[in-house]
Order: C-alpha cells, then structure tokens, then sequence
C-alpha cells in the first residue's frame, strides 16, 4: 500500500482551509457567531459518494492485511499529525461549530479527537477461546466487516468522526465519512490532516446533506453504519439499511435526567452540575438536560446554580475569554428560543436568561435556567440541545426517579449526593446506558458508552467498542 506520509503543517485556519477548498464552487459555510464566511465546501454527488465506497472497497483487504500492530503505528501516527495540526483544527472548528477555543470547547474538542484515537489502538483483540475439552475446540476471531459507513451531527464533529473512524479503521476496516452538512469543514480537515500518514483509499469523506446519508445507509457494499445524530434520523437509517442486513451502532438522542439527593451540598457541587448541563452551550447528547430536585434544598441548588452560570461569559469563539458560544443553526435556535417561551407561558419562573436580544448577530440564546416547572412541561420532556436547562422540584427520590425513567429516550443520567453507596443505589434504578455520580457526561475513551431505550444501541468505546467493528468468526474443530 501507498502512504502519503507527508509531514503537513498548518499555521492556522486559513492555511488549512486552502488546502481543502475546492478551486471554485462549492457551497458557502457560515460562522453561526458572526455570520461571516468561513469557507466553502465542494459537496458530493451521487457518483462521488459511489467512487469512494468502490475507492474504500478496493482498499480494505490491503489495509486489513497490514495486521494490527501495523495499524496501530499508523493511527498513532495519525494522532501526531493531528497534534502537529491542533491549533489551526481548533480555530476552524470554533468558526465552522461556534464553540469557543477555551473551556470544554474547541481545543478540548482537538484533544478529545487526539485522545480517542491513541486509545483505539491501546488494547489486543485477540482470538477467544470458547470451548476446549478435550475434543471440540472452539474459538471465537475478530474479522474485519469491510467498508463502514459513518454519518455525523454538527455538535462535536470532530471528535465523533474519531469515535466513528478510529475503531473501524483499528479492526482493518476501511472507511467513507458522511459529515453534518451544518459542519462539512471540520470533517473535510481532520480528514485531510489523517490522510497525509494513512495509505490511499483507506479513509474517505463525501460531504453532503441527507440524500448522500440515505444512500450510504441503503448502499450494497457498505457493512456498517456508525451513526451518531437524532433518534428520528436512526430510526431512517434502520429502515433504509434494512434490505442489506448492515450492522449499526446508532448513537441517538438523549434527555438526561440528574438527580439530586437531599444531603448534596448545592455549593459544592454546583459548578459540576453546570457544566454537566452547559457543556458545549448545551449542544451534547448526554448533557444534563433536566434536573430534579428535592423541596428540601431546592432553593439552595437554584442560588448556587444561578451564581455560578452569571459568571460564564458567553460571546464569540475566538475571543479567548469565552466558554459558552452561539447556537450552531437557526434551526436549533428557534427549538430552544420555542421551549423556553414554552416554559414562560406556563407560569414557569426564569431565574436568568431567556429573553434573547433579537436584534444581535449570531445564534445567541441567553444562558437560562427555568424553576418552578411542571414535569410535563416541553421544556422538560423534549431535548432542547442548547442552553437552558429546566430545574424540577420532587418531594422526594422517588418521585425523581419515576420522572427521570418516564420517557422513551435513556442515553445517560447522573445521582448526585454525599453518599456514594446511596447514590449507586439510586442509579440502579435509572433507565439510561450510563450513569454518573456526582458529574455527568464525563465520558472516557476506555469506558463503554450506549444508549438505552430509543437513544440507540451498540456500544462506543474501550474494547466492546473495538469489538463492535468487528465480524464474530467461530472457528470450530
Ligand atoms: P440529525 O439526525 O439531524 O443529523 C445527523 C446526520 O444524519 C447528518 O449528517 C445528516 O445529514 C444525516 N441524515 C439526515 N437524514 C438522514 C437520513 N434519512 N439517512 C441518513 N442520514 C441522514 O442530527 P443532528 O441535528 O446533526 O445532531 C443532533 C442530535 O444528535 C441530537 O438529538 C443529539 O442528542 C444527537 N447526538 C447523539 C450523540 C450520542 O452519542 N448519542 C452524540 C451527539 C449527538
């Protein structure tokens, strides 16, 4: 096989854009802080999306037959490439996403992407043993798929392209990327900066919007489908990969719930249970999107939050002062601006925010935090992907309980309480595929990561993750 193997460095955003835009053409992409040009994208067609399966498909046995170690090398290799290249990265991600550089924003993003990609290749997959008595031997192999699929959302679009492509391509399959058509950028560079150490063919991208998902979904030479976006859109994705039996992992949408116990102290956790909700300015599948709250120390848990979200200043990604950024579409500003307002006719109290100044630049929506809210307010049971986060009073955990298990998504949930023993007593009855104790959405690239209910199934992450890129052989003699 051929490698690039070029060693490539970019100074900053604009260098690396140069690279990938097309010469001319192509689909303008916008900063959501300030409405200026970013950048423009070359989308892909029908054709295209088929030339780099067919590209990918040639590739594979190549690519599978380097063997493990030699893929780890070459991943690794691909991580420094992406070191060497994290600021300019960085810098396009916070014009292209909104989020700002600081914070667990942009930089972190880099990081997170450089991070889970040097852990794909940090474990063994070896042959299992099965059955060994004497006279059946039994013994299950890892083999690769073939060509997988992966089609991203525009929140972290970096750093879910490596969950996606990393363990695919560590099992020795090969792959075609299908980005957000709100975040092609980031995917087309990150993309571009790995290509210059992988062999040709092996790692593809083809931008474009939902007809070139469709038909990587349904296409007859793709095995796989990793997909991470709305539970609506994998629900899609089931139907039109039907027909060719693929695998899927289906990474879906996610209302998490956290629970607070009476004995918490609202000081002390308050800044964690923030960021729990306002990570990413709320655009994170398992953020905290609703907490519940006993009477006791609901007033308390209310205060603490509020002093510590006042101090968050929220404005344009480059500005280093920033943690909190804009909305990334119009469309996602208009659900949040919507279910807030939602909240407000209902007699729901605003301790900060909503409001939003109508006449700013950019998809700005005012850090808010909503008291006194019924349950079944929309605010509470529909996803609001952004910033404002709905506080529900419950005379007791039970009554948590029962509010946090009462819809159909189960991506994460988190306890929070002084009492470890107690508070795992308490998660045991969460339906959600993690949960956390006293933080939330601390994801860790060795831990395994799902959703229950209609957020999906299969697992991310650690060995099960790698394992899930794989074809179960049993060989039996
Ligand atoms: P989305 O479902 O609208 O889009 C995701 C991707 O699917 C895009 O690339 C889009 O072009 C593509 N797509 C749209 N229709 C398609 C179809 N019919 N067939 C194939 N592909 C199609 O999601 P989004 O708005 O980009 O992302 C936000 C959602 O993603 C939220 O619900 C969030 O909770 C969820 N999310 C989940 C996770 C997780 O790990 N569970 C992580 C991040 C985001």
């Amino acid at each position: 096989m051929t490698t690039a193997n070029t060693e490539v460095q970019y100074a900053n955003a604009e260098q690396l854009l140069a690279a990938i835009q097309p010469a001319s053409g192509g689909t303008e992409v916008h900063d959501p802080a300030t409405g200026e040009l970013v950048g423009r994208v070359a989308e892909g067609t029908a054709a295209d999306l088929d030339a780099a399966v067919e590209s990918a498909r040639a590739a594979q046995p190549g690519w599978d037959a380097l063997g493990h170690e030699e893929r780890k090398r070459l991943l690794n290799a691909a991580a420094d490439a992406i070191e060497a290249n994290a600021e300019a990265l960085a810098e396009l991600l916070s014009r292209e996403q909104g989020k700002p550089l600081n914070g667990p924003n942009a930089r972190f993003e880099v990081g997170g992407a450089v991070g889970w990609l040097r852990a794909a290749t940090a474990y063994e997959v070896e042959p299992e043993v099965v059955v060994d008595d004497g006279q059946t031997l039994a013994v299950k192999h890892y083999r690769a798929l073939g060509v997988v699929g992966a089609i991203g959302p525009w929140n972290w679009p970096m750093m879910i392209s490596i969950w996606q492509l990393a363990p695919s391509l560590r099992m020795g399959n090969t792959v075609v990327m299908k980005p957000s058509e709100y975040t092609p950028l980031s995917v087309v560079a990150l993309v571009h900066v790995i290509n210059q150490v992988l062999p040709q063919g092996v790692l593809h991208v083809v931008p474009g919007g939902r007809e070139v998902g469709e038909k990587l979904s349904s296409h007859p030479q793709i095995a796989k489908i990793m997909f991470t976006g709305s539970t609506r859109t994998g629900k899609a994705i089931i139907r039109s990969s039907a027909d060719t039996v693929k695998r899927l992992t289906l990474e879906l949408g996610g209302n998490d719930a956290g629970v607070v116990l009476p004995d918490v102290d609202p000081a002390a956790v308050a800044e964690d249970l923030f960021w729990g909700a306002f990570i990413n300015t709320g655009q994170t599948c398992a953020a905290l999107k609703r907490l519940y709250v006993p009477e006791a120390i609901y007033d308390q848990v209310c205060d603490a939050l509020v002093e510590v979200a006042g101090k968050m200043p929220m404005g344009v990604g480059l500005e280093e002062q920033n943690v909190l950024g804009p909305l990334q579409n119009k469309a996602q500003y208009d659900i949040v601006a919507d279910l807030v307002q939602d909240a407000v006719d209902s007699g729901a109290r605003v301790l900060l925010g909503a409001n939003p100044d109508g006449q700013a630049t950019g998809y700005f929506y005012p850090t808010t935090l909503v008291a006194d809210i019924d349950p079944q307010n929309r605010l509470v049971t529909e996803e609001q992907f952004g910033p404002a986060l709905p506080i529900v009073k419950v005379k007791d955990v039970q009554e948590a309980i029962e509010l946090a298990n009462s819809l159909e998504v189960g991506l994460g949930a988190s306890v929070w309480s002084a009492d470890k023993a107690k508070a795992q007593e308490v998660a045991a009855q969460l339906q959600a595929g993690t949960v956390w104790i006293n933080s939330h959405g601390t994801i860790d690239p060795r831990v395994p990561f799902g959703g229950a209910k209609q957020s999906g199934y299969g697992l991310e992450f650690g060995l099960d993750g790698l394992k899930s890129l794989a074809q179960p052989q049993i060989i039996k003699s």
